[in-house]
């Protein structure tokens, strides 16, 4: 898996490219219903890693956290917080997902009630316990 992950915003403005993606977890968290309308997809990549090119608008959503949008399109792209290595990538934005396994559920606990979560993935009510791989 030497290739690099790429992707881009809807409009195109954006893109970006990192070395190195986490798995993938869904996050149901309060923040990511809110920006999305429901849950989000999304990959860690290192902070150091990560090269964006184009206008991100970054919104602080939380004392700790902001989310990153193509200032062109609007298109959710980014979740970061402040004192973690890495930095979010929504998967919908990546050109591909190749070597990257789902794990799980996150922040089940914050979930809408009119919706279930179906399937056999691990589902964590908050972080998962080991693994620091945040959406
Ligand atoms: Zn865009
Ligand atoms: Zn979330």
């Amino acid at each position: 898996m030497s290739n690099p992950y790429t992707g881009s915003c809807l409009c195109g403005a954006v893109t970006f490219e990192t070395a190195e993606l986490s798995d993938i977890w869904y996050c149901h968290c309060k923040q990511c219903q809110k920006l999305t309308g429901l849950y989000i997809s999304a990959a860690g990549s290192p902070r150091d890693k990560l090269v964006i090119n184009g206008p991100v608008n970054w919104l602080p959503i939380s004392k700790k956290s902001e989310s990153g949008h193509c200032e062109k399109c609007g298109c959710y792209m980014f979740w970061s917080m402040h004192d973690r290595p890495n930095v979010s990538v929504l998967t919908g934005c990546l050109d591909h997902t190749n070597g990257l396994q789902v794990k799980g559920h996150i922040f089940t606990e914050d979930k809408g009630d009119y919706y279930e979560i179906t399937g056999g993935l691990p589902q964590h009510e908050g972080y998962p316990a080991e693994g620091t791989r945040k959406t």
